[in-house]
């Protein structure tokens, strides 16, 4: 799986690669998939929602461009393997799910794999985790229809806030925010897939 991430999806990052060498990716996924937890691909975990696909789990995290120095948001813990990668890369990681079952499971998973630099909380993440913030990096790992403002107020000046958006599933972009002293600049990182981020500042919750 890393060779191929480095070779054929040119991640180049060194600790990137090593903590997507380190994690190991099947303890994450449910059991009857876990033979495939090292192909290419998103695999379904609970509650309808998916495990992200390696490259996207290793792009989105070169992309926070973050060291041992920094402290990073995540939104949507899922299975926590995202989790899992970042605390390999960075100081410390919060990291908020709304969906308790799954919050809980990404916190357990957490602490079995000896990390202790990552917290998993329930609650909507759109709102972002105003008491830990300022973020060096936020990662979203849902799209959401435009970028979410608080989001963008929790980051430190120079931060890098990574996030899906798009009006539909089927046509997002991967879009990274650089805060600067006066505002903030917008690069398109190409398109991408991801389930709904359902909240105050994403989508309505259509159950
Ligand atoms: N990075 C995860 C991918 C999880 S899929 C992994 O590696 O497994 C995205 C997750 O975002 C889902 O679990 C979904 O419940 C969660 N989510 C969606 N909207 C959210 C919100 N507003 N706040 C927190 N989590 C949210």
């Amino acid at each position: 799986m890393v060779e191929r991430l480095h070779q054929h999806y040119q991640i180049n990052d060194p600790r990137v690669l090593e903590a997507m060498r380190a994690i190991p990716r099947h303890l994450f996924v449910p059991e009857a998939l876990q033979g495939r937890a090292y192909g290419d691909h998103a695999l379904p975990i609970s509650a309808s929602q998916t495990i992200s696909q390696p490259y996207i789990v290793a792009r989105m995290t070169e992309l926070l461009e973050v060291n041992k120095d920094s402290r990073v948001l995540e939104i949507g813990a899922g299975s926590g393997y995202q989790t899992a990668i970042l605390s390999k890369v960075a100081g410390q990681v919060y990291s908020i799910e709304r969906i308790g079952d799954l919050a809980r499971g990404a916190q357990t998973r957490i602490r079995e794999l000896g990390i202790y630099n990552a917290t998993v909380k329930c609650f909507d993440g759109t709102l972002g985790w105003a008491a830990n913030a300022p973020y060096d990096g936020i990662l979203v790992a849902a799209g959401g229809p435009h970028i979410p403002k608080p989001l963008v107020g929790q980051l430190k000046p120079g931060g890098r806030l990574v996030v899906p958006v798009g009006p539909t599933r089927e046509s997002q972009r991967l879009v990274r925010v650089i805060k600067t002293e006066t505002g903030s600049k917008e690069e398109d990182h190409g398109a991408c897939a991801f389930v709904p981020l359902i909240g105050q500042h994403g989508w309505d919750d259509q159950k």
